[in-house]
């Protein structure tokens, strides 16, 4: 019984992946990122095989109670 997992790769499964919204491509990662604030980034992804690009905006729950803006 091992408990220990101190060195999982857990941080790799939080990467960002979208399909294309024009062919369904996977995306990986996205072209550019702009962090509107703590709990919202828009990622701006560009379709390498469509040439297709477009916005999604993503919203963290709040893992903190830091409201010292
Ligand atoms: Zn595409």
């Amino acid at each position: 019984m091992e408990l220990r997992s101190k060195n999982s790769p857990a941080a790799a499964q939080s990467r960002p992946v979208l399909p294309c919204a024009q062919c369904g491509k996977t995306l990986f990662a996205p072209e550019w990122s702009e962090y509107l604030d703590d709990r919202r980034v828009r990622h701006l992804w560009s379709c390498e095989a469509c040439d297709y690009q477009f916005e999604s905006l993503v919203c963290f729950p709040a893992w903190r109670s830091s409201r010292a803006a």
